[in-house]
C-alpha cells in the first residue's frame, strides 16, 4: 500500500558533468523497476542540469536544504519556489549534517517544512539519534521531539507530501548500519508518534525511510521489515551500480 521510496543524497560532491552522467547511467539500470519512486538529490547547481537530464526518466529531484522564506534580502539561500522553478518535486530538510554543522534546530526544520509544503514541495524530513543519545537510553526522547517538533502546526491534509527518514547519526558515512530489528524499533516508534499526533490511518500511509550506510548487501533484510518503506543513501547514491543495486532491492 505504501510505495517504497529510495531516495540518494550526493551531499557535496558532483560537477554537473558528473551528475548529468550519473544520471544517464543510472536511469537505464533502473528502467525496468516497478513501483519504486526514485529521488536524486544533487547540490543546488546541478539542480537544473540534472532535472533536465531526468526528464524522460523514472527519476526526479530533490535538493538537499531550502529556506523558509519566499524571496527577499536573504543572501545565499533558496526558497522552495526556486526549487520547484528549478525541477525539484522533492526536498530533504533537517539532515543530521545540516543539524551538526549549520545549526539547523527544531524550529527552523519546522519553519522550512512548512514553506517547502505550501510551494507544493515533498518533504523528506530527516531525524536520528547520535550514538551518545543511543547509549544514553535517549534515542525515543530524541526521535519524538524531532518529529514532533518537525511537524508542529502541519495539517493531516499536508501529511501524505511529508515521507519521514530515520536516520542514525551513528550509522551515517560509517559503514555502520543500524541492524534490522533495530531500525524497525524506531520506524514502528515513529509510526504509532504519527498516530497520535494525527491518526492511524495518516499514520499507516506514512513513509519512513531508513538511512545509514545502505548498500545493495543489506537493503533487502531492511526493506523486508514491517514499517521500513525505503532508504536515504549517501556514499552508495554516488555510483550507478550500487545505488541501482539498492532500487531493485526486489531482486
Ligand atoms: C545520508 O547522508 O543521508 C546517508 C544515509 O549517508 P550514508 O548512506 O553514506 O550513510
Amino acid at each position: 500500500m505504501r510505495t517504497p521510496l529510495i531516495a540518494g543524497n550526493w551531499k557535496l560532491f558532483k560537477t554537473l558533468a558528473e551528475a548529468t552522467a550519473l544520471v544517464d547511467e543510472l536511469a537505464p539500470l533502473i528502467s525496468a523497476v516497478d513501483d519504486v519512486e526514485v529521488v536524486v538529490a544533487p547540490v543546488f547547481t546541478a539542480i537544473s542540469a540534472v532535472a533536465k537530464a531526468a526528464e524522460k526518466t523514472v527519476i526526479k529531484v530533490a535538493a538537499q536544504d531550502c529556506y523558509w522564506e519566499e524571496e527577499g534580502a536573504f543572501t545565499g539561500e533558496v526558497s522552495p519556489k526556486l526549487l520547484k522553478d528549478a525541477g525539484c518535486s522533492h526536498v530533504i530538510i533537517g539532515h543530521s549534517e545540516r543539524r551538526q554543522y549549520f545549526g539547523e534546530t527544531e524550529e527552523t526544520v519546522n519553519r522550512k517544512t512548512k514553506a517547502a509544503l505550501k510551494a507544493g514541495l515533498v518533504v523528506l524530513l530527516c531525524v536520528g539519534e547520535t550514538l551518545a543519545e543511543r547509549e544514553s537510553n535517549a534515542t525515543f526522547s530524541v526521535i519524538k521531539t524531532q518529529v514532533s517538533g518537525g511537524l508542529a502546526g502541519i495539517p493531516a491534509s499536508d501529511l501524505a507530501h511529508v515521507v519521514i527518514a530515520y536516520e542514525p547519526v551513528w550509522a551515517i558515512g560509517t559503514g555502520k548500519t543500524a541492524s534490522d530489528a533495530q531500525a524497525q524499533e524506531v520506524h514502528a516508534f515513529i509510526r504509532s508518534l504519527v498516530a497520535e499526533l494525527y491518526s492511524s490511518s495518516e499514520a499507516d500511509a506514512l513513509r519512513i525511510l531508513y538511512g545509514g550506510s545502505v548498500k545493495p548487501e543489506n537493503v533487502k533484510g531492511l526493506m523486508s521489515q514491517a514499517d521500513i518503506d525505503g532508504a536515504l543513501v549517501g556514499g552508495a547514491s554516488l555510483k550507478a551500480e550500487s545505488f541501482a543495486g539498492i532500487v531493485r532491492f526486489k531482486g
